[in-house]
């Protein structure tokens, strides 16, 4: 019997792990794979915020590197910064173990290896099934990635809408077009609505494509557009990001899922790991609180903080929709008035020059000012 059994080991999974072994409750971390955090799904970006704001402080041992921001490249060439937010290139693998061992070293169980394959209420608490084997526990936090069986088992998913992602590692020499301090966002038609890009990441560079499309076609296309030779790959990296998920709950009485298992991602850039982060300290916290008052029904707390905080704002959802119907054209003639700008210079002044410029632009203010919103949502968000 364990106060608390966590079905996943990813960063959602470990934050939530870590706050339960640390409170002192017998904590039972569970992942499928042989090895935590291996093999990689990400390109591994993150923001300093996402790190710093959820109590982890950078560590050498699973930073690659630092980056200075994010720009957004037109399918023309010009570009603006998305972000001026400092932020990293992790070492994924190294930091999803991290995040575990320190869960581990408060006290935690963690087996590897061993896949769930079922979740069901029992005697006012939960019983997991995995490798032929019963786990009983007070809480249940289901932190099983994207698609997760905790959250289907538990009976709160209505619908999921999944992207996919596709991606190439490459030596940095390889890779002509990289900007060493910034990671680089390649938005056009082709993508609908999701992007390409190219993330510098110490010695090698992450490069690919994800969105509503064939992520490996249009990561070769990339590749071939940019003269970068993807013969010369180190890694594949493939996987699926949430886009659109509908749970009619994020928790239940002594059950809360996180992460990508929720659907937690910014619809806007796909990230998940600071999304995953957040949902997995709260949730980690909100079964703190319910097993220390012995009930499983304050849980619900969980779904009604994640439902306020800015990762689950509609806008974010309702922007992309709209910039998946966005021509190369557009967004090539914004971008040229943006070019070498910051989003945030976009004042009085910019807008009238633009305007005088291109004046069907005023027919685009609507979505130009709700765009603007949604990155002011997202560096409030802290990508
Ligand atoms: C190609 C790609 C690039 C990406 N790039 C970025 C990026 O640059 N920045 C960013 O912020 N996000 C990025 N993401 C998204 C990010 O990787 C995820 O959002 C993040 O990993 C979510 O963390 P998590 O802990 O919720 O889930 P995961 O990291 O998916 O962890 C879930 C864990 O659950 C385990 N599991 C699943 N089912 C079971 C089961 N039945 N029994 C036991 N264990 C189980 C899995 O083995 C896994 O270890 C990217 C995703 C992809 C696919």
């Amino acid at each position: 019997m364990f106060d608390a059994v966590v079905v996943g080991a990813g960063p959602a999974g470990g934050m939530a792990a870590r706050e339960l072994a640390s409170a002192g409750y017998r904590t039972a971390i569970l992942d499928k794979k042989k090895i935590i955090g291996e093999p990689v799904q990400c390109a591994e970006g993150v923001s300093e915020f996402g790190l710093r704001s959820n109590g982890l402080q950078p560590r050498e041992e699973w930073i690659a590197q630092k980056v200075a921001g994010a720009k957004c490249v037109a399918p023309n060439g010009k570009w603006f910064y998305i972000t001026r937010l400092p932020g990293y290139a992790l070492d994924r693998p190294s930091f999803d173990r991290w995040i575990v061992n320190d869960a581990v070293d408060h006290g935690a169980t963690l087996r590897t290896s061993t896949r769930v394959t079922a979740v069901a209420r029992h005697d006012g608490g939960w019983r997991v099934q995995a490798n032929g084997e019963s786990l009983d526990a007070r809480v249940v936090i289901g932190a099983d990635g994207p698609s997760s069986l905790t959250a289907r088992q538990a009976g709160l998913v209505r619908s999921l809408e999944k992207i996919v992602a596709y991606e190439y590692r490459f030596r940095r020499e390889d890779v002509p077009i990289l900007d060493p301090d910034f990671f680089l966002l390649f938005v056009s038609r082709v993508y609908q609505g999701g992007y390409a890009w190219v993330f510098p990441k110490g010695d090698s560079v992450n490069v690919g494509a994800g969105g509503p499309i064939d992520g490996h076609a249009a990561t070769v296309a990339f590749c071939r557009r940019f003269g970068i030779d993807v013969a010369r790959r180190t890694q594949t990296i493939a996987g699926s990001i949430p886009y659109r998920y509908d749970l009619s709950s994020l928790a239940a009485p002594g059950l809360a899922i996180v992460g990508d298992a929720a659907g937690i991602t910014n619809p806007m850039n796909g990230a998940g790991i600071h999304p995953g982060l957040f949902s997995g300290r709260i949730a980690g916290e909100c079964a703190v609180a319910a097993l220390g008052t012995e009930d499983p029904p304050a849980m619900l707390a969980y779904d009604r903080i994640l439902r306020a905080s800015p990762f689950l704002d509609p806008l974010l959802s309702e922007m992309i929709d709209r910039v998946r119907t966005w021509h190369d054209s557009f967004i090539n003639s914004v971008t040229e008035e943006l070019h070498g700008l910051d989003w945030r210079a976009v004042d009085a002044k910019v807008s009238l020059r633009a305007f005088l410029r291109k004046p069907w632009i005023v027919l685009h203010a609507r979505d130009l000012l709700r765009m603007i919103r949604t990155l002011e949502l997202c560096d409030r968000y802290g990508w």
